[in-house]
């Protein structure tokens, strides 16, 4: 029987005990349960800018420290596992071909460099494929290279991102699906989607792995 890797609990497990497996990685049944997951179907408020923000995960415990190696130790073969992972509530939506892109929340050039991957459209080229929705990771850069947002609180979140991105083209009438690995505040997003709707963009909605539960983005309610 092959073996997979549970990237969650770190341990090398037959197939029999696996919830997902992508290559050699994998999430194991228990370590499935632990995950906390988010309703199918019932978006997060958005922002002024965001028509609104789903994410299937909350973001803690496990998978907190699976994308903390994803993003900052190398572990780049995760975003495989973490697009598959998001299939189900994908699939509790129905308004997908309704988007010309999905863009994901580029890094500085710098930044980019020194971490060598943005661990956002890496997974987001998988989401793409799935949800068949042009993949756009050109016109729309970083220019100013901010400090991380977890090292920050409150306004200075906000300050951080504040006219950080640029279009380089114009993106008139176009119906963009963001992605970013986790919203905490939404300031990054909010930010991207400013600088968006500047250039044309005429509807914006949110999609994250992970979501910061704690802060306060409420569930939406029609
Ligand atoms: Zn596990």
């Amino acid at each position: 029987m092959s073996k997979y890797v549970c990237v969650f609990c770190d341990e090398r497990k037959s197939d029999d005990t696996a919830h997902i497996i992508n290559d050699k990685n994998g999430i194991c049944l228990s370590c499935s349960e632990e995950l906390s997951h988010t309703p199918p179907s019932l978006p997060y408020s958005g922002t002024k800018n965001i028509s609104y923000i789903m994410s299937p995960f909350e973001y803690n415990g496990k998978l907190r420290k699976t994308i903390v190696d994803f993003k900052f130790n190398n572990c780049r073969s995760y975003a495989a596992l973490f697009a598959d992972m998001m299939c189900p509530y994908l699939d509790s939506y129905n308004m997908w071909d309704t988007f010309d892109y999905i863009i994901p929340v580029p890094l500085h050039a710098i930044r980019l460099k020194n971490r060598g991957y943005n661990q956002s459209d890496l997974i987001s080229r998988y989401l793409s494929e799935y949800l068949h929705i042009p993949h756009k990771t050109d016109g729309f850069i970083r220019t100013r290279a901010t400090k991380r947002q977890s090292t920050l609180n409150g306004l200075a979140r906000t300050e951080n991102v504040r006219g950080a991105f640029q279009c380089t083209e114009n993106f008139t009438g176009k119906r963009i699906l963001l992605f970013d690995d986790i919203c905490t505040t939404a300031n990054t997003l909010e930010s991207c989607a400013v600088t968006l709707k500047d250039s044309g963009a005429e509807y914006i909605c949110a999609l994250t792995l992970a979501i910061h539960v704690s802060q306060k983005i409420p569930i939406l309610t029609y």
